[in-house]
């Protein structure tokens, strides 16, 4: 597209968990639909740098992207939807935008002038939002901005918004995500919510321009029209966003609604090529038309709350499209499993995978749950502290080393097989100090692993500060554990997998930031296609 680049702003009313990631990241790939070029940025006004500390129980999974930050699992959807990398750029709270206020203020930047809120804030906020258009490669920025319109927290980030379509005018344009509740005792859907929540952001000097309705039912005859009569809107800038089947199919709702229509020309783009969706459509259809199913047990510690995993849910099915299976995932808490019902919970499953973590809380029951997998050959998939119990069972139960631990759980063992790299000793503060980003990977010659990637060099993104022990590569590869992937820089081990089993691989990195629609993982597709081989009749060695 010819001319500056557009800005987006995506604001929540009403309620929170509208699902304004789900609508940015449809928009944006209506656009790049027709061949524009987007990028989706989240501002959240907490006040935590960033989300790298944040206990998933409050905020769901920590996604990480390419250059190693630790971001909001928004930007994993903006990635799956979009199949272009995020940066550090695509996601800033309310932390870092003070952190980097107050570090100016002490250099000095600002000249002795008293540092406010306006301009101050508000100026570094424009100034990351513009940013990513300064790049110069994009038609589009969207930016989302985290909580609800009216939060305390939110209101430096609705000036901004406001300063900037100020300056820019037609540049720039928001949308207002809302909700539609359904009274059941009438069975109607009411407006009024929805106006108040737009003279809220009214209040804060914002007209929106575009009012995206979420509703479980159908909108009544009307609605349209009385919703754009009272909010100053165009009747055809309400969009009906009904309550969808999967995230996946929330683009093609959004395009029956010409989301993107009214949003170009409002923008002042008269003229646009049809959206090719061809191959998202086609995703759809194997991800809901099957051909047959295979049940995933996914053991880990927040299985309560499956936002936790949600890149590895994804990327779960997005395997299961490709192989046009349909992936039933059951959900195993590993503080729960023990040696005694662990074919009781993991009997059906065929196919186990261990989740990430931090932290000694359900250890032991990830344990129990690979030394199942490996002396039953169910295919086995371990991922960062997946793969580093794999190295304990085998350490405990095949070499011997009777109390073999990661030092992060204790750092007495006499067996450490899983420690942590020298250089990461010093560091005492928590955020920052991992391993983070894309790493490269070299594969060994006749491993699992390099039949699974087909090439020799890959790349993959890191988070965690403990590694395999390489005191102990010889003793494991000759046991029969092999060290299939290595990181050439710092020789260290990124993937172990068992010579004598069907499908055990464990890996140091976090192959799930890297699946998308347009191209779901290769060891997650290898990992369904293996469970699908072996079936769900499974040996029920242990007592129930
Ligand atoms: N806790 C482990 C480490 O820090 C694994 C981290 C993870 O699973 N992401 O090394």
């Amino acid at each position: 597209m010819t001319g500056s680049t557009k800005y987006i702003f995506v604001t929540g009313g009403v309620t929170s968990s509208l699902g304004k990631g789900i609508i940015s990241a449809s928009l944006a790939k209506l656009l790049q639909a027709r061949g524009f070029t987007v990028t989706i940025q989240k501002l959240d006004p907490y006040i935590n740098v960033d989300p790298g500390t944040l206990n998933p129980y409050e905020h769901g999974e920590c996604f990480v992207t390419e250059d190693g930050a630790e971001t909001d699992l928004d930007l994993g959807h903006y990635e799956r939807f979009l199949d272009v990398p995020t940066s550090k750029a695509n996601n800033v709270t309310t932390g870092r935008i003070y952190q980097n206020v107050i570090s100016k203020e002490r250099r000095g930047e600002y000249l002795g002038k008293t540092v406010q809120v306006i301009p101050h804030i508000t100026d570094e906020i424009k100034a990351h939002i513009q940013a990513l258009g300064r790049k110069g490669i994009y038609d589009f920025v969207i930016t989302e901005v985290g909580g609800t319109v009216g939060d305390i927290e939110s209101l430096p980030y609705i000036e901004a918004i406001r300063q900037l379509k100020w300056a820019k005018g037609k540049d720039c344009l928001t949308i207002h995500l809302t909700l539609l509740p359904y009274l059941g005792t009438t069975g109607e859907l009411k407006t009024k919510p929805t106006q108040h929540s737009v003279k809220e952001l009214l209040s804060l000097g914002v007209q929106p321009d575009v009012l995206v309705c979420r509703t479980e039912h159908p909108m009544q005859k009307g609605m349209k029209e009385k919703i754009a009569l009272f909010c100053n809107v165009d009747a055809e800038a309400v969009i009906e966003s009904r309550d969808a089947e999967t995230i996946y199919d929330v683009p093609l709702l959004m395009q029956q609604e010409r989301l993107d229509e009214v949003v170009l020309k409002k923008l002042g783009v008269n003229t646009f090529p049809d959206a090719d969706l061809g191959a998202w459509k086609d995703f759809i259809r194997r991800y809901k038309e099957p051909k047959g199913e295979v049940h995933i047990g996914l053991v880990g510690k927040y299985v309560e709350l499956k936002d936790a995993y949600k890149s590895i849910k994804e990327a779960l099915e997005h395997a299961g499209a490709a192989n046009e299976l349909k992936v039933h995932i059951k959900w195993v808490h590993s503080e729960k499993l023990t040696a005694k019902n662990v074919a009781k919970h993991l009997g059906g499953s065929a196919g186990i995978l261990v989740a990430p973590g931090f932290g000694h809380r359900g250890i032991e029951g990830k344990i129990e749950a690979i030394k199942y997998a490996r002396e039953n050959k169910v295919p086995f998939f371990g991922i960062c502290l997946g793969m580093q119990c794999a190295v304990i069972e085998f350490g405990r139960n095949v070499l011997g080393y009777a109390d073999a631990n990661s030092t992060e759980m204790n750092a007495d063992t006499t067996h450490p097989v899983i420690a942590m790299m020298e250089e990461q000793k010093s560091i005492a503060d928590k955020g920052g100090t991992m391993r983070l980003g894309a790493y490269a990977c070299k594969l060994e010659d006749d491993s699992l692993a390099k039949q699974v990637y087909r090439k020799r060099d890959i790349t993959e993104r890191h988070r965690h500060r403990y590694e395999f022990n390489n005191a102990y590569l010889k003793s494991y590869e000759k046991a029969g554990m092999m060290a299939s992937g290595i990181n050439p820089q710092g020789k260290l081990v990124e993937i172990v997998e068992l010579k004598d089993h069907p499908w055990f691989i464990g890996v140091q990195f976090h192959p799930e930031y890297r699946s998308t629609v347009a191209k779901p993982h290769p060891l997650f597709i290898a990992f369904v296609q293996a469970a699908m081989k072996q079936g769900v009749a499974i040996p029920l060695k242990a007592e129930v």
